[in-house]
């Protein structure tokens, strides 16, 4: 693995916690439904889910909740195949509207292919909610309902979303820096 560091602050965590709250308001004010279905695509979506659904109990609001894994990204920074769910929500979502969480737009591949799966598992509506987005990356045309951040094409952690694994516990989104050998 190239060296790296991650000690660029990107977006720090009173900015992550005031843009939240702006969502979930935004979210509240915009889905009436009595069958709302809330799933994170895991695992980046954690704690932005976490943080975000909060807004349903201060609105009175009690959607379900499930999480799905979908998977295209190895141990690198490039995705290296189609996206996939390794691992389906079990809540039966046919007739309810879904909110679809995830951690970054990137390519665009993986909300995608999310609307389509819940689409054809019965969904009402599927709505998209993701904490940041990388319009400069996009190959596929997707455009997310719901966003928090656009972000540069810089590959960031933190907040959830991991490199190789790490650094979802930070409470900030961090850049990871790739050193270039010299000579
Ligand atoms: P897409 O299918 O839109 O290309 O990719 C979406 C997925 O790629 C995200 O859910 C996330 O898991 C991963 N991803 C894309 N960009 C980044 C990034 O900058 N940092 C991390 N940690 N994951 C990313
Ligand atoms: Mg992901």
């Amino acid at each position: 693995m190239k060296p790296y560091h991650v000690d660029d602050v990107l977006i720090t965590p009173r900015q992550l916690s005031q843009r939240v709250d702006e969502l979930a308001h935004e979210m509240a004010a915009g889905i009436h439904s009595d069958n709302l279905v809330v799933i994170g695509i895991l695992r980046g979506s954690f704690i932005f889910l976490a943080d975000l659904v909060r807004w349903c109990s201060m609105n009175d609001v009690h959607p379900r909740i499930d999480f799905m894994i979908m998977e295209s990204y190895g141990s690198g920074t490039k995705p290296f195949q189609e996206p996939q769910v390794s691992r389906d929500c079990s809540i039966d979502v046919t007739d309810a509207d879904v909110v679809v969480v995830d951690d970054i737009l990137d390519t665009g591949r993986t909300l995608k292919k999310a609307v389509a799966h819940l689409k054809a598992k019965g969904a009402r509506t599927v709505r998209t909610c993701v904490l940041l987005d990388k319009p400069a990356r996009r190959i596929v045309p997707c455009q997310a309902d719901y966003c928090g951040f656009t972000i540069p094409d810089e590959f960031v952690v933190g907040y959830g979303l991991d490199y190789d694994g790490r650094y979802r516990e930070l409470p900030h989104i961090a850049k990871v820096t790739f050193i270039e050998p010299t000579s």
